[in-house]
């Protein structure tokens, strides 16, 4: 398994951070613009969006050579 190292991985907690509080990134990419978008708590990491608890069933639903979804928080601990 290929390893990070501890500034690698402050790197990326900050980059995924900065993300996170861009306003766009706060509300599902699969949910907007079919009224009120859900929070989103999940990411698809092999695609790049942020998505809701919601779709990301929906995603995981896909098979992961689709769409890795995973929960943000579960995301931060990663060591990929
Ligand atoms: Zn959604």
């Amino acid at each position: 398994m290929k390893g990070v190292t501890m500034e690698e991985n402050k790197q990326q907690l900050a980059a995924l951070k900065k993300l996170l509080d861009l306003p766009h990134n706060k509300q599902c990419a699969d949910c907007v613009g079919g009224g009120g978008a859900a929070r989103a708590s999940w990411a698809s990491i092999n695609t790049g969006v942020f998505i809701c608890m919601r779709c990301a069933g929906i995603h995981r639903g896909l098979g992961v050579h689709v769409s890795k979804a995973c929960a943000t928080k579960s995301c931060k601990k990663r060591k990929e």
